[in-house]
């Protein structure tokens, strides 16, 4: 098997990270050990935004040459939910959100309507951003059909959701004068903290 590139560097210099106690046995090359204290049981946990306990969930490789750790596996939570860009276009305004949760102390979006930038970087709360991660824990738009209505042309609006993981794993799903069954409780964090009528949409 090659070895696992890094999400963030594209460096093929990653190495298996192992999580142990100082008497196990390693038998493997190359592993890492990234805490000083191999008995600090802390670092066998993960958790996601709510607290909720992720165990199988810990980074599982180390990049020598950024100094990152990753998670190689496919399974995301939305504790690892990195960027989101929801787009609305409807009375033919286009707005744009961009959130960036890549820092999970200092959130942060920006908002473009039209292509001219309203927002920039501004912080939103960490609380407003827990609120939109329970969003996507509760209403999975991960599952989600990944175009809503046959056609591509609309008279409405049409809506793109693209959610981007912290190794670059994503998903998008669009509409066209349709959402899914769940949009009204899902938008819902977005209405509340942006006071916009604009994510109201009806099917
Ligand atoms: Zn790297």
């Amino acid at each position: 098997m090659g070895k696992v590139s890094c999400p963030f560097c594209n460096s093929k210099n990653t190495f298996n990270i192992s999580y142990g106690y100082l008497k196990e046995k390693k038998i493997k090359k190359n592993y890492v050990e990234l805490d000083t204290n191999i008995n600090y049981r802390k670092g066998f946990e993960k958790h996601d935004f709510d607290g909720e306990k992720l165990i199988s969930h810990l980074p599982n490789h180390y990049c020598k040459d950024c100094g990152k750790r990753f998670q190689s596996r496919k399974v995301m939570y939305t504790v690892d939910i990195s960027v989101i860009n929801l787009i609305i276009c409807i009375n033919n305004n286009y707005y744009r959100y961009i959130f960036d949760f890549s820092d999970k102390e200092n959130p942060n979006y920006t908002l473009k309507v039209n292509w001219l930038p309203i927002n920039i970087n501004e912080s939103i709360t960490i609380n407003d951003m827990n609120k939109i991660l329970s969003s996507f824990k509760n209403y999975k738009p991960n599952l989600w059909n990944s175009h809503y209505r046959d056609s591509y042309s609309y008279t409405k609006y049409y809506w793109i959701l693209k959610c981007t993981y912290y190794n670059g794993i994503d998903y998008v799903k669009s509409g066209n004068d349709k959402v899914p069954n769940n949009w009204h409780d899902f938008i819902k964090p977005f209405k509340i903290i942006f006071n916009e009528n604009i994510f109201d949409l009806e099917s």
